[in-house]
């Protein structure tokens, strides 16, 4: 890993344009980011191959995109009004709040959560049990605070992540609406639909791309935690006896995606929950996490939520939300896998993994070595020669035709060896150059990205040949 890797990649994301400050020129909205001409085509790829991965290869599955306002009854139902809160103390020092797990390695929570801290908590909801503990952890504990290693922290609070707002012209309670904190609900609140309109078969599932948005109390690390964010989610649908062995399935199959997308093996891992870690709706969840430069950090849950969510959203709003099973004229609530994804973490991890510095004779190159698939452009065209008419007309024709099928970008502003660079450093597979001889022998050369090797290929084979090595999605 080269030294300082996180900031050179937000350096070359802003260089590059993949990603910008949200608001620059007001001196930037903290912990928000834009996605620039590189970073969404990166961001769109990721979703294309996730989309493609969990929907179209499979015979099981349906998209969906649900409206990011919803009823508030749903987030009363979901248990987000009650309980969807970071439990969170202030350092006496600096002023600075932060959450149990920024205080304490999951060793320890996992440690105090099994200690017996006294009392009758059998009445606690588990957010009261929470406060206890890091209460409790904080006493016997002592720890640091990351900011001024001041070892003194006000009492716990809980602290709600969902963003409020108002719908319509009044400001009353009756106005108060949420921005969606998980795309998952929009799932489970169309579930009769679903059922109404495709009548599928157990097991099936929801697959949704959509923003999420939280209050979170410290965001950071660039797009890895951030207050508005993307999330990749799948809701699937099972008999309660087949849910232990589906859960197995898509923690493996998720896994497998990163990795046929192109991350190392070693920089990810499956990390199952404890049993004190599980939040109260999940009988079991594993954890993706990615090797970032600041650390082992999840990409992705996968959990297995029983029936809690379709009993929850049954109960309040008063529908008969079971599954008739025609086989057997059995009626149930059938247990969801849901694996939850974020975009933005997914982002963030193929640019980390991608990244390469390499010593090329005297000169060190950076390369993105991006897969195929989610390089933001597949293949620049370059003139040798900018001066010679002929090579920039035929260079624009080649871009032109191949724009059609490819994306393909045309450069001349520069010398090759500049040109090569830039495009190394966006992670393009291809590039094409034209030179004086091209206009004889109508050969152009075609350059790979990571390998550097050159090869000439005819003009009227170009297409043919760039189509084959890459995979068009
Ligand atoms: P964390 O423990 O990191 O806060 P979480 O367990 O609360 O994450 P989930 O509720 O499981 O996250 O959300 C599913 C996915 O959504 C996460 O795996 C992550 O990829 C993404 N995600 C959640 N919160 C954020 C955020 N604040 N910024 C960016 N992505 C997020």
């Amino acid at each position: 890993m080269p030294e300082n890797l996180m900031e050179k990649i937000v350096s070359l994301c802003k260089r590059r344009g993949f990603i910008f400050q949200g608001s620059d020129i007001y001196g930037g909205l903290a912990n928000t980011w834009d996605y620039g001409p590189f970073g969404v085509e990166l961001k769109n790829n990721v979703k294309r191959a996730w989309w493609k991965a969990v929907v179209y290869e499979r015979n099981d599955m349906f998209g969906m995109d649900a409206a990011i306002l919803m009823h508030p009854k749903v987030w009363e139902a979901s248990g987000h009004v009650s309980s969807f809160a970071d439990i969170v103390a202030e350092c006496k020092g600096c002023h600075k709040r932060f959450r149990i797990e920024e205080l304490f390695s999951q060793e320890v929570i996992n440690q105090l959560n099994k200690k017996d801290i006294g009392g009758d908590t059998s009445a606690f909801t588990s957010l009261d049990k929470a406060i206890v503990v890091f209460n409790y952890g904080l006493r016997t504990e002592r720890p640091k605070c990351p900011e001024c290693k001041a070892q003194d922290f006000s009492q716990a609070a809980e602290f709600n992540l969902m963003f409020n707002t108002n719908q319509g012209l009044t400001k009353d309670d009756k106005s108060l609406i949420y921005l969606r904190p998980e795309t998952a609900q929009g799932m489970f609140v169309n579930f009769l639909n679903i059922l109404d309109s495709r009548h599928p078969k157990l097991p099936f599932g929801l697959a949704q791309i959509g923003k999420a948005f939280r209050n979170e109390v410290t965001p950071g690390n660039f797009t890895f935690r951030t207050r508005e964010f993307e999330q990749m989610e799948i809701e699937y649908f099972v008999k309660p006896d087949d849910a232990d062995k589906k859960l197995e399935d898509w923690i493996n199959e998720r896994f497998s995606w990163y990795i046929n997308l192109g991350i190392s093996a070693e920089n990810l891992r499956k990390r199952p929950h404890g049993k004190d870690e599980l939040a109260h709706y999940a009988k079991a969840c594993t954890d993706i996490e990615y090797n970032f430069p600041f650390g082992w950090s999840e990409l992705e849950g996968i959990a297995n939520r029983t029936d809690f969510d379709l009993k929850q959203h049954a109960k309040a709003s008063n529908k008969d939300l079971q599954f008739f099973d025609d086989a057997t004229k059995e009626r149930f609530l059938p247990y969801i896998i849901e694996p939850s994804g974020g975009v933005d973490r997914s982002v963030l991890a193929f640019l980390v993994d991608a990244y390469h510095e390499e010593q090329v004779r005297e000169e060190t190159r950076v390369v993105l070595k991006l897969h195929k698939d989610l390089a933001p452009i597949k293949v620049a065209v370059l003139p040798l020669l900018k001066k010679k008419t002929e090579i920039v007309e035929l260079a624009k024709k080649i871009t032109q035709d191949l724009k059609k099928s490819i994306v393909t970008v045309y450069d001349d502003t520069a010398a090759i060896g500049k040109l090569y660079r830039r495009q190394d450093e966006v992670g393009t597979p291809f590039c094409v150059t034209i030179d004086v001889q091209s206009l004889d022998d109508k050969q152009v050369t075609v350059r790979e990205r990571d390998s550097m090797a050159q090869e000439r290929i005819s003009i009227d084979r170009l297409k043919e040949y760039l189509n084959n090595k890459l995979t068009n999605i």
